[in-house]
């Protein structure tokens, strides 16, 4: 067994829950290392501190898997673990459709796991969990019986820890485009070529909290994506629904999901570039009941926070200067990098500078099967803001 030291002063991060050990708090390391081995790590004066993935190729040196030093990281451990995750997510009602596996939120670092229904999609983003792969497999195999596995592990992250960006099938072969059932409501998802890993699961409780301000509204989405708040909003009672992507895939697939829920009559979605539109409309004086953003990250790093800082608050003042007194903003972020305080300050500039008073209705996350762990800042990433527009 491999063994990792860290140094003597290292920040509390690590004592006080954090699963990531940096490789500049490491002291010394005894044994040769191979990268995705399980390592066991101390401190300084030897306290066993966890077991996890170790990565020389990475940043983050060591995933810490477990505190606990009897648990066996072995194939059964990871059925032990996905059985919990999906206890977690039945107990909380969760049950359909759910991010089974939420990363370092599920002790599982850097696995994403989500459930549509019968069909699972799989992403490892770190070497150390890339190798278990076949046992998340097999577990999933076990617990579910499902119709279909799918591995999007096309994402650039990857490269960071030395791995090819890959999809495809991790069961027999399958239609991947799949229909799921969200609060009475039908979408199509694209397991293969969706963003991500082919929809945004986490918005599934907010999408509800949309329902009364919507009532007899003319609503603009944008950052549509394939449609989902814009069909809610039409489900829900609006006078007209019009939704823009920049994505003329992400709005195809937008227009097939209001037909599929039979609103296309007041549901339409168009591509277009959100920052552009949103401007010019505001200077032909075009006015809305309700506005809904849901952008991008705008930044994946600290150190072009101000470039997200920039986009969220220009996007969402040319979406007040276009509300109606009385009207509404739904509004969206959804990098941990902006904090809530930071996001209601971006807000409260964008609503000086449209000269608008805002009251607030409702400040919430992500949904719960995306759990947000105390001491683990990333894992709360998403903020979703209604806000009355005076
Ligand atoms: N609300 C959606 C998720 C939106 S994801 C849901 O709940 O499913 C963000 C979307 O913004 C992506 O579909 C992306 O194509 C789109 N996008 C990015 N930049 C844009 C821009 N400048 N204008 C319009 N859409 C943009």
């Amino acid at each position: 067994m491999k063994k990792v030291y860290l140094k003597r002063k290292i920040s509390s991060r690590i004592a006080n829950g954090h699963p990531w050990i940096f490789a500049n708090e490491v002291e010394k390391i005894e044994g040769d290392i191979n990268g995705g081995e399980v390592t066991d790590v101390f401190t300084h004066d030897k306290k066993f501190v966890g077991k996890g993935y170790i990565n020389p190729k990475s940043q983050i040196l060591v995933r810490l898997l477990t505190r606990n030093k009897s648990d066996e990281i072995d194939e059964q451990y990871f059925l032990k673990k996905l059985t919990e995750c999906w206890e977690y997510r039945k107990k909380l009602g969760y049950i359909e459709n759910c991010r089974l596996v939420f990363g370092e939120a599920d002790a599982l670092p850097q696995l994403i796991i989500d459930k549509f229904n019968d069909y699972f999609v799989i992403q490892t983003l770190a070497l150390g969990i890339d190798v278990w792969k076949p046992a998340i497999v097999k577990a999933l195999n076990t617990i579910f019986n499902p119709k279909g596995i799918y591995e999007r592990n096309d994402v650039p992250v990857r490269e960071l820890e030395g791995l090819p960006q890959q999809k495809g099938f991790l069961s027999e072969p399958f239609d991947t485009n799949i229909i799921i059932h969200e609060n009475d409501l039908q979408f199509y998802v694209d397991l293969e070529n969706g963003q991500k890993t082919g929809y945004f699961l986490d918005q599934q409780d907010n999408r509800r909290a949309i329902r009364h301000i919507v009532e007899g509204a003319e609503v603009l989405g944008a950052f549509t994506y394939t449609g989902t708040f814009e069909i809610h909003a039409a489900h829900y009672g609006a006078k007209s629904v019009l939704g823009l992507d920049i994505s003329a895939n992400a709005v195809a697939q937008a227009n097939r999901n209001a037909e599929l829920n039979a609103v296309q009559h007041i549901c339409r979605f168009e591509t277009a570039n959100a920052f552009d539109v949103l401007k010019q409309w505001g200077k032909e004086g075009r006015q809305y009941d309700v506005v809904m953003l849901d952008p991008p990250a705008f930044t994946k790093s600290r150190e072009t926070i101000q470039k997200a800082i920039t986009g969220y608050k220009e996007i969402n003042l040319r979406a007040m200067k276009l509300i109606r007194p009385g009207g509404f903003l739904v509004t969206s972020s959804c990098t941990n990098l902006v904090n809530p305080d930071l996001f209601l300050q971006i807000i409260d500039m964008a609503a000086k500078d449209a000269r608008r008073k805002l009251r607030q209705v409702t400040f919430q996350t992500q949904s719960a099967d995306h759990p947000v762990i105390r001491n683990i800042e990333t894992t709360q990433y998403l903020k979703f803001l209604i806000m009355q527009v005076e």
